[in-house]
């Protein structure tokens, strides 16, 4: 049961502000207890022609970017970006597929296919570890914004496909060596 299929029938009713429910939410209110999720966005950085940029690790006669030494540019993406903090919801039970999870975002927040969703982990407060580790990545597969009658964002809805990358146990395997 998603936890946002009533809202689909019953946004004609303007009073009803989606951003404000949203907040509530995400931040918690008087009745509420917070559920959002701190994560990181990543968003791939592009040049003037909006092309992906290369990272100077990528092998000058395959162009595989490095992976047998961990890249601390690129984290073996073979491209640049840069990584945000936002607040998330999760819905893990509207999808079949269990590799693929719906998050939810603000009505702020600008997505695009090409990003990444990564989790981190945190502590009982819900708060990052620091340094930030990296728990999964997520391939956003669809993002699609939830508009009110007026045309006003409301939300974000992205499904999003978990990646099996090695990077994301770097630090793992950095102590190992250590
Ligand atoms: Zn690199």
């Amino acid at each position: 049961m998603s936890l946002f299929s009533n809202m689909y029938g019953s946004v004609s009713n303007k009073e009803l502000d989606l951003r404000k429910e949203i907040s509530n939410l995400f931040y918690g209110a008087s009745d509420e207890i917070a559920k959002g999720t701190v994560g990181l966005l990543r968003i791939m950085r592009k040049d003037e022609n909006q092309e992906l940029i290369q990272c100077a690790c990528r092998n000058k006669i395959t162009n595989e970017p490095d992976r047998d030494s961990f890249c601390p540019y690129c984290y073996g993406f073979g491209y640049l970006w840069d990584e945000y903090k936002i607040i998330y919801y999760r819905n893990d039970d509207s999808l079949k597929n269990k590799e693929q999870v719906v998050f939810y975002f603000e009505y702020g927040t600008d997505i695009t296919a090409e990003d990444f969703i990564v989790e981190i982990k945190l502590n009982k407060d819900g708060e990052p570890l620091l340094p930030v580790q990296r728990t999964k990545i997520y391939d956003i597969i669809s993002s699609d914004t939830f508009n009110a009658d007026y045309g006003r964002v409301e939300f974000w809805q992205i499904t999003a496909e978990r990646r099996r990358d090695w990077s994301v146990w770097y630090d793992v395997q950095n102590r190992q060596h250590n």
